[in-house]
């Protein structure tokens, strides 16, 4: 399973920025997080963290941020 975060939710409140272990999400230039994909190994730690549910699993196979 890969993670997405749902721009439309996401309040930048920093949780799932602090608990990635590999630094792989960061807030970005318009304030929301964003997963990088290349350093992500999808533990989905920032999943069970985020308190709006913006983080939302995808199918494999699918490119959309
Ligand atoms: S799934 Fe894990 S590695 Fe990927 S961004 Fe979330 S906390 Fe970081
Ligand atoms: S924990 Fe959720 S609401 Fe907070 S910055 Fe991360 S994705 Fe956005």
């Amino acid at each position: 399973m890969k993670y997405k975060v749902n721009k439309e939710k996401c309040i930048g409140c920093g949780s799932c920025t602090s608990i990635c272990p590999l630094g792989a999400i960061k807030i970005g230039a318009d304030g929301k997080a964003e997963i990088d994909k290349n350093k992500c190994n999808n533990c989905g730690k920032c999943k069970e963290v985020c308190p709006v549910g913006a983080i939302e699993e995808e199918e494999d196979g699918n490119q959309n941020a």
